[in-house]
Order: C-alpha cells, then structure tokens, then sequence
C-alpha cells in the first residue's frame, strides 16, 4: 500500500529523530514536504572530460578506470590521506580523499567510476581531490542532471536526494487537482511525471516541463485563492459614503494634480459611493483598491483624498505603514491638511508613553478623532473604533502574513486602499494583485529633476570618495547601500559548478558580513571628519529608528546600509547614493533605492558600483543610466530575472500569502505561462465560484487555506 504524502519522513530508512529534527529545520516533516523541498540547481554531469583536456576552474565529471589499489597515508594523528591512481585514455591523475579511509574498499583496480570534482596540475601530477563518485556500469545509464538541495546542518547531498527518491517511491500520486482540461490546454504534464523529473530530471526538457508544471499550479492557485477572498469580500458591506465634496481639500493643496492622480481620486471615489443606490442598509461593496504608483508619483495625495472623503462622511480612517518612522512621515505631512478641513488627526506610535497612546486609543474609541496614522500597531485588539470606514496601507508587501490576516479581520466591513511603490509589470500586477482593483499613477508630477546615474568600478574609488565629500561639503546627505547580508559562503564541492538551467543567476558568495562592516570603517578613515554611521538588519527596532531619525534630522553625513532603507523614507537633503555590488540587486530594486535621492530641490545622483565585468551584468546595469522609469525597468527585470523579484519575499511568512508559495517562479522564463495560469483561474472562477464541479481541487484549497491558518495561530 503507499503512503498518504502526509504520512512522517521518519518513515524512510534512515531517518530517525535526529535526522528528522535536522529536516524540520528545512521545514520539512511530512514526505510531501520533503517532495516539495526542490533541488536549487542542478550539477551537469553528462559532458565528460578527459584528463588530457581537464577543466582547471571548476567541477566537471570524468570517467576513469581505477589503475592501483588504494593507500592510506597517516599524515599525523587524526589525519589520514587515501589515495590511487586512475585513468582514462588520455591520461593518468592521482584521487584522493581526506580522513576518508573506508573508501578503500570501494575502489579497485579495474573498476570505472564517473568522478565529479575540479582537477589541478600539481607540477607533473594533475590531482583530483575529495572527487564526488559513482560506478559506473556498461549498459546503465547515470544520471546527466544531479539535484543541489539547499542544506541544513547534519544533511548532505546524498542524504537529501536519497531520501527524496525513496519518498517519491513510497508515497502515493495524489489526485491531480488540476482540471483535466486546463492542464492539457497548457501542454503540461502530470504531477508525478513533474514530481519525479524535477528531482531527478531524464533530460533538460523534462526538467524545464516540470518545472512549468509546478510553476504554474503555484500561481493557478495563488490566483484562484485571491480571487475567492475577493468574492468573499464583495459579499460584506461596506460604508456608503455619498457626502462628495473635495474641493475644499483640493484647494489646500500647493500644486495641480497630475491626471493620473485625478483619475486615481476618482476611481477611489466612485468604489466608495458604489455603483447606483446603496443597499437598504445603507452600505455598497468594499472597496479592494490598490494604487500602484513610482516612488514619488504623489500616492499619498490620493489616499488622503480617500480618507477626507471618509472622514466627510462621518467615518474614521486609519492610515499603516511599516515602520514608525513612515508613519510618524506620513502624520505629519498630513495632520496639517485634516486641521484646516477641521477633522482631528493623531499618531499611533510604539515610542509615546502609555499615557499618550491611552489618550488616543481614546479618542478613536469615541470617534473624536477622524484620522490615524500608525504601524501594525492599529492592529492591536486593544485598539477600537467608533466608525472606522477606510483602512489605507501603505507599502503593502512589507506587512506579513499575520497582519495582513488582522487587517482582514479590522477591515471586514471598511473600504480599504492599499498603496504600492512598486512598479509591477501589467501582467505580474494581475497575478499578485488579484483580489484587488488596480490604479495606476503613471505619471510624475512635473518638474522633477532627472536623476543622473553612473557605472564605475572599484578604481574609482578615490574619485568617489571625493565626490560623496564634495555632496556633504555643499551641505547634502549620502546613502551607501552595500548587499543585504547573507550566510557563510558554500565552499562544499558538492556545491560547485552547479548548473541552473533557468531563471536568476545564483550568486557563489554572498559579500560576508564582515565585509560591511569593514567596508564603513574603510570609509570612516577616507572621512573621518565626517559623521558615518552603519545599519543593518541585525541592528534593532529602536536603534535602527534613533539611526534614521539621525539622518531625517541630517546629524549623519553618510549614512552604510544594507537594504533596510529601501521602503519609502524621506530625505530631501540626500543627494547621493551609491550602491555597492550593485550586480547583485535586481533593476527593480535599484531602482526603489535610487528613489531615495531627487526628493529634494537639488540635483541628485546614484552612482552603482560593480566590478562585474560579464557583458549581461554591465548591460543590465547601464539600462538603470537609461531610463528612470520605473515601469521600463520593471519590465526589463522581469524578463531578464524572471518574476521572483515581484513576488512576495522576505521572510517566508511573507511568502505564503493564502497558502501559497512560490518555490519555483524564479525559474519560470516566460511570462506567457503565468499569464495564462490566472487567465484558466479567472474562468474557472466566473464559470464555477463554489469550484462545484473541481472537488479535488476545492479540497486542496481548503488544505492551503487551513495550513494558512494555523501559521497565522
Ligand atoms: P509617493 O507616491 O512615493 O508616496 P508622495 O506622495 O510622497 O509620493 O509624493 C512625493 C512628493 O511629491 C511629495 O513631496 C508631494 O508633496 C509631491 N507631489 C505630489 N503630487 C504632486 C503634484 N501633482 N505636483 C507636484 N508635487 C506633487
Ligand atoms: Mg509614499
């Protein structure tokens, strides 16, 4: 009988309790996760070289007769070296293996193995070390495509992959839940062809159609899953607000709307007076609206015309952003605005004594005050609302999967406006954006001034240092952001030479944390009398606030980053950033962090520094010197890195928004496949709502909905 794919890996041979918690750490329990724990990349195996003609950069395979028995050499105590002779008809090397003595029972004269590793010439003798090996029979066939799994402590290769084929043979296929129909309008095979071959895959092509077929269940679902919360959704009312009267607020404003912001204000007027009459109990269909905008394209305008239009009508709005210091931004900005209008505005913030939040709380729970600007902290049970009517997010995918399930909750019966900085290609917005209505701010406001980006290398360095000393001297702000910091770098040679046949590039060696962190003392002694401060990920909430309130308040010269500052911060006074490794980041990211610079009224520059020197890595940059249209760029990203850019990351919370995660749309070349995913799922959805006749798949759902859940728990 086989095994449900819920059934404990501690049923596989060899896998015990210790091996199990060395799994768990993967997040892997059940056979189906450890099916689902997909390979990163795969090692090319088929192409043989002979020794005559070895590689000496990197790991290839090479298929060799062993010539003399193996001999362990004690080097001294705890320290063996095992070593033979082998060779092909080109030549002859020397292998050998460290502290790895049983292995002379593996190897004898006569015998042929396919070695994996990378070959050096050491004077005469051209060696091979530590080499991966497998016999190799006349008539079998190896494998060409060996999977790399991601590791965790006490797991190897051998282990993971073993572990995986036994599972695929024990466990049972479960029910395709694709409808038959649309998995073969899409040409994709069946799930456990793409199950077998994505671990193990026969040839590239099966691999690629596997990697499809999975690819696209996770965005047919994930759409599907968006589009029901979204029917759900429509189902509850919301406020009628009919009281349409901005002119007073218009009027305050020190500048002309662009049309796209017109046209924004409007689309978000006409959700919240509904379409026709409001229903007898005086409620329309939420509003589900997100305004996806460039950094800077004035989205704030348009939400606080949304929140003057609740607050006209008698209703409270609660505005959230990530962190306290946009939120405290945000307040500021806009209390001025609601005052003159005569509606009281107030900040919720995690830095005002009991007291003052007390005080708050109170006034919302009264409904004295019309508007309020917080982090997730207006989340909070303790916090209530006499007549909240509008929840406005800013930045959404910053919010985790948690908060976004109590704003659900907050915002059952309010409108809600969701605003996104994120240029998102049309045809990705529809995915990620399917349950909500989408307005687009395409436009800038005018007279912005052009933001000049350069391309340099590591020998401008001086040349660099002067100019950021030059910016600060004429009284402007820096930004270095240097790559986020990652783990150690992979020196296993299991590791090497991995062959990843779509999608992303991956990355060898992650700069270390050391690195900087040196990187900013090497910079404080090119200024030291200038005021340099470092922040990164590891540095905490009230610390990181202190740091960036600092440099708003322009008591830090330069302030060294790692990502953290990417969303939305205001700094009108910097002028300058400057980007290290910037191969590393996607366009579109670079181009959320360019965003940090040109607020001002003075001429602002990036400068991205690479030493990459690959043809496609220098192009892709000089793409960032072309436009700064945040769009094109996006556009661009998408098809040179694929979707996974775009798609909720982060933390692996984040990640699985209704159940969904997306494992494999890095590897997803074509847009033409996802596109048509959310197409099939929108006409499922029209023609079938409850999915009545897709049993199998209305039971999956509800699994990914159910396991959603209990994360949130
Ligand atoms: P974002 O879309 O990034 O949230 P903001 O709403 O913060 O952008 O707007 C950026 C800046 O542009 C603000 O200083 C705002 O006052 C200004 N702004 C917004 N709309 C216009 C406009 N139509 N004309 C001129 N300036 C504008
Ligand atoms: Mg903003």
């Amino acid at each position: 009988m086989k095994l449900s794919p819920n059934t404990p890996i501690t049923v596989l041979n060899g896998i015990g309790e210790v091996r199990a918690k060395a799994f768990e750490k993967l997040g892997i329990v059940t056979l189906s996760d450890l099916i689902q724990h997909y390979p990163r990349a795969y090692q090319n195996r088929a192409n043989i070289h002979p020794v005559a003609g070895f590689d000496p950069d990197g790991a290839c395979s090479y298929l060799l007769t062993v010539a003399t028995e193996p001999r362990v050499h004690l080097i001294r105590r705890g320290m063996s070296i095992l070593r033979f002779r082998a060779f092909d008809e080109s030549g002859t090397c020397e292998v050998s293996y460290f502290n790895q003595n049983f292995l002379k029972d593996t190897f004898h004269v006569g015998m042929e193995f396919r070695f994996f590793g990378r070959m050096v010439q050491d004077k005469y003798v051209k060696k091979l070390a530590s080499p991966l090996f497998e016999p190799y029979v006349e008539g079998i066939s190896l494998p060409d495509l060996v999977p790399v799994y991601p590791l965790a402590a006490g797991l190897s290769q051998k282990l993971i992959s073993r572990a995986v084929k036994e599972a695929l043979s024990l466990v049972e296929t479960p029910e395709d839940y694709l409808p038959g129909d649309i998995r073969l309008k899409n040409k994709l095979p069946t799930l456990r062809y793409a199950w077998e071959n994505i671990h193990f895959p026969a040839d590239e092509e099966a691999l690629k159609r596997s990697v499809h077929r999975l690819a696209f269940n996770e965005f047919f679902t994930y759409a599907l899953s968006l589009l029901r919360a979204k029917g759900e959704r429509a189902a509850s009312g919301a406020p009628y607000m009919g009281e349409i009267d901005l002119s007073a607020y218009l009027d305050s404003l020190p500048y002309e709307l662009t049309y796209d912001q017109l046209c924004a204000i409007n689309d978000v007027v006409l959700d919240m007076c509904g379409e026709g009459e409001p229903a007898p109990d005086g409620t329309v269909a939420p509003m589900s609206r997100i305004l996806i905008g460039d950094v800077g394209s004035g989205k704030t305008a348009c939400a606080a015309a949304a929140a003057v239009l609740a607050a006209q009508n008698g209703y409270q709005c609660a505005l959230m952003a990530p962190t306290e210091i946009l939120a405290a931004q945000h307040y500021h900005s806009l209390a001025p605005t609601f005052a003159s209008l005569g509606y009281s505005a107030a900040l919720l913030s995690g830095s005002m004594t009991a007291k003052e939040k007390k005080a708050v709380r109170d006034g919302l729970a009264s409904g004295e005050i019309s508007f309020v600007v917080g982090t997730h902290a207006l989340l909070e049970n303790k916090v209530t609302f006499a007549r909240l009517g509008l929840v406005i997010t800013d930045e959404q995918h910053r919010f985790g999967v948690m908060q976004r399930a109590a704003l659900a909750e907050k915002s059952a019966h309010t409108h809600v406006l969701v605003m996104s900085a994120t240029p998102i290609p049309r045809t990705l917005s529809l995915v990620l954006h399917g349950d909500l209505d989408i307005s687009r701010i395409e436009q800038m406001p005018p007279g912005r001034m052009p933001i000049d980006t350069f391309v340099v290398g590591e020998s401008y360095r001086v040349r660099l240092n002067g100019f950021m000393e030059k910016q600060i001297a004429e009284g402007h702000q820096v930004y270095v952001v240097c790559p986020a910091v990652e783990g150690k770098e992979e020196t296993d040679p299991e590791n090497m030479a991995n062959y990843t046949p779509f999608g992303r590039e991956t990355f060898a060696s992650p700069l270390p944390m050391k690195a900087a962190v040196e990187y900013a003392e090497r910079l404080k002694q090119a200024l030291p009398h200038r005021r340099i401060e470092f922040i990164h990920g590891r540095i905490k909430g009230a610390e990181k606030d202190r740091i960036m309130q600092a440099f708003a308040a322009g008591e830090i010269d330069i302030l060294v980053s790692t990502t953290v500052i990417e969303v939305g911060v205001n700094v009108p006074n910097a002028t300058l950033m400057v980007i290290e490794n910037a191969e590393r980041f996607g366009l579109s990211q670079l181009h959320q962090l360019r965003g940090r610079v040109g607020r001002g009224n003075a001429k602002s520059y990036c400068v991205l520094v690479s030493d990459a020197n690959g043809e496609a890595a220098l192009s892709r940059l000089n793409i960032m010197k072309e436009t700064n249209d945040g769009y094109k760029i996006a556009e661009h990203d998408l098809q040179l890195r694929g979707p996974g850019d775009f798609l909720p990351t982060g933390d692996g919370a984040i990640r699985q928004h209704g159940g969904v995660t997306f494992r494999l749309a890095d590897r997803l070349g074509d847009t033409a496949l996802f596109e048509a995913a959310v197409e099939d799922a929108r006409a499922l959805i029209a023609a079938d709502p409850g999915l009545a006749a897709c049993p199998a798949l209305r039971a999956h759902l509800g699994a990914m909905q159910e396991a959603n859940l209990n994360t949130i728990n």
